[in-house]
C-alpha cells in the first residue's frame, strides 16, 4: 500500500471527510466518546478526521451493525448519541392498517363492520364476483346482508354442538345457486382475490362459501384476527365461520365454546 489516503477510502472513507494530505503528522493514540484507541498508521488520516468533525467516524473502529439508537454510546455521560447516525431498519414491517376494501371492510386485515355499523351506514346489500366455469364469464352477484346472516347464524346457533368444533360437509363443499347466466347449477364458484387482503370475507360468509379457500387463505384470516389456530382445514373453517359471525354481531353466541 503506498497511499494511506487510498486505503481509507477503501475502508468506509467514502463520505469525503478524509483529509488527502498521507504526510500529515497524527497522533498514534486519541481519546474517543471516553475511549482510548490505539490507531494503526494506516488508518490515521480518518482518525484526524474524527478529531476535526464529530460527525466522521471511521466505520473500521465502530461496528455500525451493532449501533442502536436506543443504547446510548457507552461511557457517554449524557447519552447524547453521534450526529448524523442513524438506525436502519432491516426488516421492513407492514402497516397494522391497510385501505379498506370495501365499504363493508374495516382498515384492519380480515376484519369486516359489525352489522350495527353496516345498518347505519345503510349498508344493506354485499356483492361479491362470482365465475362461471361453464360460461366462462365473471360477473357479480349481490346478497342481502340481514337476511343471508341471518341464514349461517340460525344454522351455526342451531348446529353448534354438534360440530364439535368442525365444518360441517356443506360448508367443507358449498354450492353456489345456479349461474344467472347459463341456469347451469354446478359450475359457479366465488372468486377469490390473489391478494389475501383483498379477499372479501363477508361476501364468502353470507354465500357460505368459505370452503372454496384454501387452507392458506383461512390460516392467513385466523391469523389477523388473533385466532391463531391451526389444524387441519375443516378444523380451521369452522373458526373462520364462528369470527366472522362474532365480528358482525359481538353479542351473538358465536365464541369458540
Ligand atoms: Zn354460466
Amino acid at each position: 500500500m503506498s497511499n494511506n489516503a487510498d486505503e481509507v477510502r477503501a475502508n468506509g472513507g467514502a463520505r469525503g471527510r478524509a483529509p488527502t494530505d498521507p504526510n500529515r503528522q497524527l497522533p498514534k493514540r486519541i481519546s474517543l466518546l471516553g475511549y482510548t484507541i490505539q490507531i494503526p498508521a494506516a488508518a490515521n488520516d480518518a482518525t484526524a478526521a474524527a478529531q476535526g468533525d464529530d460527525d466522521y467516524i471511521n466505520p473500521q473502529y465502530w461496528p455500525h451493525d451493532e449501533y442502536s439508537s436506543d443504547v446510548p454510546f457507552p461511557n457517554s455521560s449524557n447519552g447524547t448519541r453521534q450526529p448524523g447516525r442513524r438506525r436502519v431498519n432491516k426488516r421492513q414491517e407492514k402497516p397494522k392498517t391497510i385501505p379498506p376494501q370495501y365499504p363493508w371492510a374495516t382498515d384492519l386485515r380480515a376484519q369486516v363492520h359489525p352489522l350495527t355499523t353496516l345498518r347505519s351506514r345503510h349498508i344493506q346489500t354485499i356483492t361479491g364476483q362470482v365465475y362461471c366455469r361453464n360460461c366462462d364469464l365473471k360477473y357479480d352477484v349481490s346478497l342481502d346482508l340481514e337476511s343471508k346472516f341471518a341464514e349461517v347464524a340460525t344454522f351455526l346457533k342451531e348446529n353448534k354442538s354438534a360440530m364439535r368444533d368442525r365444518a360441517p360437509r356443506n360448508w367443507k363443499n358449498p354450492t353456489m345457486p345456479a349461474c344467472n347466466v347459463c341456469r347451469h347449477p354446478r359450475n359457479v364458484k366465488p372468486v377469490i382475490a390473489d391478494k389475501k387482503r383483498a379477499i372479501n370475507w363477508l361476501f364468502l360468509l353470507l354465500s357460505q362459501t368459505l370452503g372454496f379457500c384454501t387452507l392458506d387463505q383461512l390460516k392467513y384470516f385466523c391469523k389477523h384476527t388473533s385466532s391463531h389456530r391451526t389444524g387441519a382445514k375443516d378444523r380451521v373453517l369452522y373458526l373462520t365461520y364462528l369470527a366472522l359471525c362474532k365480528q358482525l354481531d359481538p353479542e351473538g353466541p358465536f365464541d369458540l365454546r
